[in-house]
């Protein structure tokens, strides 16, 4: 099979395609639990089925419901819905890379206007693809940077050589058994951009990767994408890393006991 660069996309699908963000008028379709059909598997109020407008050639599109609370949000999930959320994603997407029908499978969410997404009710997407391999531009370096914070070998950095540029949060996983760790530094780093960032940030995307044997997910707030990125393919680091890794320290990873200053 031919490894294909592009994905095509089905414009008379996509135009279909509810957009609860822009059209505050549209029903939440994720919320009339009763009139969705297709579901591959539930557990509690979370859902995976097929997506009901699949705009990409060659591909199986899953949509992952979250949560039953419209308002809901990554960031502010209890502990226990956040670890059977990891486990559920985490089950489905190497499930359907394990079957072998795919080239590769994506997982991933957005979150906010920016974020390209256009339903609001929090919800992941898992998309196999048959003939295009996601991995092929992306490297280890993708996912280097400065430590936040670290946990057997589970690691939550700041990117020092982002993709696209600006700030990028990186969590790698270690042991299969520290999925807890890795979900909660997913958590704060999505926190951290709605609430806590230096600058005024409504939208994020999360997506997670399969590198070798190793998993990553990377957390990137969402702005009006750099014109130098988009013409010239050069990513910016920023000048405040240093002082934005500290922050995210004091704001979630400070024993308060060791505060001597
Ligand atoms: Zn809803």
């Amino acid at each position: 099979m031919m490894t294909s660069t592009h994905l095509h996309f089905l414009t008379s699908v996509g135009v279909k395609k509810p957009n609860s963000i822009r059209n505050k008028d549209v029903m939440c379709p994720f919320c009339a639990r009763e009139l969705l059909t297709d579901i591959i598997d539930t557990d509690g109020p979370i859902m995976l089925l097929k997506n009901k407008y699949p705009v990409l050639q060659r591909s199986f599109q899953t949509v992952l419901i979250e949560t039953d609370d419209c308002d809901a949000e990554l960031s502010n999930y209890s502990n226990e819905h956040l670890y059977r959320l990891f486990q559920f994603a985490f089950n489905h997407w190497i499930k359907m890379e394990e079957s072998g029908k795919y080239e590769s499978v994506l997982l991933f969410k957005n979150h906010g206007p920016l974020s390209g997404g256009s339903i609001a009710h929090s919800h992941m997407q898992i998309i196999g693809l048959e003939d295009v391999d996601y991995t092929i531009d992306i490297k280890t370096e993708d996912f280097i940077g400065l430590e936040i914070d670290s946990s057997g070998g589970t690691e939550f950095t700041l990117s020092t050589l982002p993709k696209i540029g600006f700030y990028e949060f990186n969590v790698k996983l270690g042991e299969r058994n520290e999925m807890e760790t890795f979900a909660r530094y997913v958590q704060t780093a999505a926190h951290y951009i709605l609430t806590n960032f230096p600058f005024h940030c409504n939208s994020y995307n999360l997506f997670f990767y399969k590198l070798g044997e190793e998993r990553y997910a990377k957390i990137v707030p969402r702005f009006v994408t750099s014109p130098l990125y988009i013409g010239f393919s050069i990513p910016q680091i920023p000048d405040n890393l240093e002082w934005m890794k500290e922050d995210i320290k004091k704001h979630y990873f400070t024993n308060t006991e060791h505060i001597h200053t």
